[in-house]
């Protein structure tokens, strides 16, 4: 029971300070470098040159992305068991999914289209939110989950490639077309992406880089 106590109570550690000697932090639109200093929570560190924000102690960081990555899985799996979208023309009704919308695009001659849809969409945004998850969580116990780093680095890259939000603004402006030819409706996959793309925001703008991987540094050592 202490023990769950303490894990617990590890959790809700303020923002850890690696060992080290001085450290500087670089703004990552002037380049001006800036001594680190540490935050107290809900603080932003801001360039004294351009004022843009470094870096930011946020409340509760750790588990806000986790939750938010954990949501977004979960809205992942709803997206794709229900229809995308369903279109009535000429008393005919189909139902569309996003892996269906996917083949079909192959099927029709667009195999890079298709495919595009299938990484960007579906495989993407799963690195990201899986790796936020296997980062984040053992880190609320203050453990680095085995390859840790690694799985940090791939979800830095896979981050420009999530394009849900992409994704979706093409299909309203296609439905808008084809609302002059069928009736057009967005079903409960639709809804759940368009919930993948709000929680994936939440995860991500959830725990700062620097935080995360001088977390990563304590844990480690
Ligand atoms: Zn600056």
């Amino acid at each position: 029971m202490i023990k769950g106590f303490s894990r617990t109570w590890r959790a809700m550690l303020p923002w850890p300070r690696p060992r080290g000697g001085t450290r500087y932090s670089a703004c990552h639109f002037c380049d001006t470098l800036h001594e680190f200093a540490p935050l107290e929570e809900d603080m932003a560190a801001r360039c004294t040159r351009c004022g843009a924000v470094i870096y930011q102690n946020r409340p509760a960081s750790l588990a806000r992305a986790t939750a938010f990555s954990l949501a977004a899985l979960l809205l992942m799996a709803l997206g794709h068991v229900f229809p995308f979208l369903t279109m009535d023309a000429a008393a005919m009704r189909r139902e569309l999914t996003l892996a269906g919308a996917a083949t079909a695009l192959i099927d029709e001659n667009a195999p890079i289209l298709g495919l595009s849809v299938i990484l960007f969409t579906m495989v993407t945004p799963v690195v990201l939110a899986g790796g936020m998850i296997y980062v984040c969580l053992p880190l609320m116990f203050g453990r680095a989950a085995p390859g840790a780093e690694f799985t940090a680095k791939w979800m830095s890259r896979s981050e420009p490639w999530n394009m849900v939000e992409v994704f979706l603004l093409g299909v309203i402006v296609s439905l808008l077309k084809l609302a002059k030819v069928a009736e057009v409706g967005f079903g409960i996959g639709f809804w759940s992406f368009a919930g993948v793309m709000l929680c994936m925001a939440g995860a991500v703008a959830g725990i700062d880089r620097d935080e995360l991987w001088d977390r990563l540094e304590v844990a480690r050592s």
